[in-house]
């Protein structure tokens, strides 16, 4: 039935970059085998799931949306996908993405567009952004994404569904295709908060292949999940309630919070104060890392090559104008061929975006810039957790807008990165504080678009907001 329902609305939604039509099957076929004969079943038996085109999938081409690695075909599978494997799910597909998970819209796609299927003239939002879109066109009931500032929770709030970044450890990283190492999570998304309960459930838990992965117990959220929360404490934040933030987004917000209120909690107001530097503290660190972890992308460990006929050609037609010109300086600082190869290779392999963080970063890294930029965003970052430490004495929960606005029209940001860089407004801070985050649905604009719910929780609080989650819903 799922595979009908992608075959049927994924020409106008474009949410998956493949369809793995013959692997479901026959992964579907066994489970229903299993089942028949008595055999235990995992936790995800038979369950239709979409992956996010980063995760490493042994066999399958797996291509982060780039023209970098459009052939490149793992060896090996991620951790999360051998759980999920071993949970019985059925992997059904990889979904597109921003290239590199850079972007807040999906438009960053080397290779494909996706579009909101509450209405095709929108973005689904980003960078996981087929992941939110099939579960929105009911293509899927679970799908994976990956949020280093805001990528499975805006895209979720732009779609109408759930997605949950779980605590920086909680799930394994080991063959998730970094973007900034220590931002980086994958999370479940799904359309009720049950189903991210159970997903979690089946993705999360120490992995001896990341040496960041938390070692500690993964509570069972699918068994506490329908127990309300008593006497919950809800933050809100005045700094979230500012310039920038739509007036419907505004209106569906407190209106949720007043179905809070009535359900017994108490709402205290507070203050990040440091919540104004996330977007420029998360634009100097995420860059920073990209720009290290992409270095590997050469064509030659990794990824594209460019036609090394061609480049030779042109390397010796340089070295003529040069020789013929008497060019003496500009002959010797021709590239060698091997230089000539990385720096051609990339420069036909990476989208925009990603040249911009690349060069971001190595600035703000570079000798002399170091302690101004980068150093500082790590103090800045610093401060920012401490403001959190210090709210969740007050409160239980953090909740606020996900995004500062609706989905937006396709093409509307493409050529204004500050203006797409302002989505994060709500999302970075809890990336670099490497706490726990839901976005869920709470709501409808005049225009009929979904709204989303952000709730922040401390480390390894999942629990506590998918039950928040489910008290709303
Ligand atoms: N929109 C943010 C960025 O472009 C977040 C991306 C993400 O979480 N992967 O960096």
């Amino acid at each position: 039935a799922c595979l009908d329902r992608i075959r049927e609305h994924d020409g106008a939604v474009g949410a998956f970059l493949k369809v793995m039509d013959e692997k479901a099957l026959a992964k579907a076929a066994e489970v229903d085998r299993k089942r028949k004969a008595g055999e235990d079943l995992g936790l995800l038996a038979g369950v239709p799931v979409a992956v996010k085109d980063l995760l490493c999938t042994e066999g399958e081409v797996t291509t982060c949306a780039s023209k970098m690695l459009e052939n490149f075909v793992p060896p090996y599978s991620s951790t999360v996908i051998k759980k999920l494997e071993a949970a019985d799910a059925v992997i059904v597909g990889k979904t597109n993405m921003d290239e590199f998970a850079m972007g807040g819209s999906t438009e960053n796609s080397a290779l494909g567009k996706t579009r909101n299927p509450w209405n095709t003239d929108l973005v689904p939002g980003g960078s996981s952004g087929g992941a939110a879109a099939c579960l929105a066109a009911q293509m899927v009931p679970l799908s994976i994404g990956t949020d280093t500032g805001g990528s499975i929770r805006q895209p979720a709030s732009f779609c109408g569904v759930v997605g949950l970044k779980p605590t920086y450890g909680r799930v394994s990283r080991f063959g998730l295709i970094a973007f900034a190492s220590s931002l980086d999570q994958i999370g479940p998304m799904a359309r009720t908060a049950e189903d991210t309960a159970l997903f979690l459930e089946a993705m999360a838990g120490h992995d001896p292949q990341d040496s960041t992965s938390a070692n500690v117990a993964c509570p069972l959220f699918s068994k506490t999940v329908d127990q309300p929360l008593e006497g919950l404490r809800i933050g809100l934040v005045k700094e979230h309630f500012g310039e920038g933030l739509d007036s419907e987004v505004e209106k569906s917000v407190r209106e949720a919070v007043a179905v809070y209120e009535k359900l017994g909690a108490k709402v205290v107001d507070i203050s990040l104060p440091h919540n104004k530097y996330g977007i420029a503290t998360y634009y100097i660190i995420a860059p920073s890392e990209a720009s290290s972890n992409l270095a590997r992308f050469d064509g030659a460990h990794y990824g594209h090559r460019c036609d090394e006929a061609t480049m030779l050609e042109e390397l010796q037609k340089e070295k003529e104008a040069f020789e013929a010109a008497g060019d003496e300086l500009g002959l010797k600082r021709m590239d060698t061929p091997l230089i000539r190869m990385y720096r051609q290779s990339r420069a036909e392999g990476f989208g925009p975006e990603v040249k911009r963080r690349i060069m971001l970063g190595t600035y703000t890294l570079s000798a002399g810039y170091y302690d101004a930029f980068y150093l500082k965003a790590l103090k800045v970052r610093r401060l920012i957790r401490e403001d959190y430490d210090k709210a969740f004495k007050a409160v239980d929960v953090i909740v606020g807008p996900t995004a500062p606005n609706p989905a937006f029209a396709a093409g509307s940001k493409t050529n204004d990165p500050l203006a797409m860089y302002l989505e994060d407004l709500y999302t970075v801070t809890a990336n670099l504080a490497g706490i726990p985050a839901i976005s869920i649905p709470c709501g409808m604009t005049s225009g009929g678009l979904p709204v989303g719910l952000h709730m922040q929780a401390p480390a390894l609080e999942e629990d506590r907001l998918l039950r928040a989650a489910y008290m709303f819903q």
